[in-house]
């Protein structure tokens, strides 16, 4: 469903600060898989790539048998909301908006029929166990709330992809747990296909596979097995 081939990214054309250097990965439907590495190594630009926030100096990104690079703006913000959902560490939810406003807000930009969307809210809603929290404001959430309503606006538009960045990285243990058994059960459950960026030895117990990177290079590959043994390395 994600194929990345030989993917090499330029930041600064004068300076030549070379981010990502030849990354080749690739990911199957249904895979839950953890990125790891130093702060700096370029994890969040492979994560931009793959979202198709940015776009590589060269070689391709193919996201379900289409090259993201190739849309224009109006076909790459469709693409954006229908096959992608972006789960991030400072959930990137409207402050001033309700929690439904702020999960239905991708339908929304579509056009979407409000019975249509009250539907697939109330559905997403309640086996997120956020159901009575969608009047609030997310302002006065806590934040392992927060993160479920960020997964909710994830899952919304039922995407082939989720890309999350950093997804306990504000979290207290118990939220880490919450949050990351949602993500596993997406992943179990409905085959949701996951890439996640991380630190936390704890969200990275959670991934069948990891790929680590440094310097912008891809430098180990390991598979978990289905225990969840913490998991700590380099
Ligand atoms: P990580 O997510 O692993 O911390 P990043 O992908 O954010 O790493 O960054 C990788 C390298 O690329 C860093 O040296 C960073 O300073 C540099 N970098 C990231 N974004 C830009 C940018 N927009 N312009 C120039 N350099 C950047
Ligand atoms: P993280 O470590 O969480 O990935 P960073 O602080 O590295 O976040 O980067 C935050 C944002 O700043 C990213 O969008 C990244 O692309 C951008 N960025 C990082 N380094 C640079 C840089 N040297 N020049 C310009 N933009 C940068």
């Amino acid at each position: 469903m994600l194929e990345i081939k030989n993917v090499s990214k330029i930041y600064n054309e004068g300076l030549q600060f070379q981010a990502l250097k030849s990354i080749d990965l690739e990911v199957e439907e249904g895979e839950f898989v953890g990125i790891m590495g130093p702060s700096g190594s370029g994890k969040s630009t492979l994560l931009n790539l793959i979202g198709t926030i940015d776009t590589p100096t060269s070689g391709k990104v193919i996201l379900g048998g289409k090259e993201p690079a190739k849309l224009n703006s109006e076909e790459l913000a469709k693409f954006r909301r229908n096959e992608l959902g972006f789960v991030f560490q400072n959930f990137n939810l409207m402050p001033t908006l309700t929690v439904e406003e702020n999960i239905i807000l991708p339908l929304t930009l579509d056009g979407e029929k409000i019975s249509v969307m009250t539907k697939k809210l109330n559905i997403i809603a309640e086996r997120l166990g956020i159901s009575e929290l969608l009047k609030k404001r997310i302002a006065t959430i806590s934040g392992g709330q927060a993160q479920r309503v960020a997964i909710a606006r994830a899952m919304i538009h039922e995407p082939k992809l989720i890309l999350a960045d950093e997804p306990t990285g504000n979290l207290d243990t118990k939220s880490s747990k919450d949050v990351m058994g949602l993500l596993e059960d997406l992943n179990q459950k409905e085959a949701s296909t996951i890439l996640m960026v991380t630190h936390d030895p704890f969200a990275a117990s959670y991934c069948k596979k990891i790929v680590f990177i440094k310097d912008g290079e891809l430098v180990k590959e390991i598979y978990q097995n289905g225990t969840r043994e913490a998991f700590y390395d380099d």
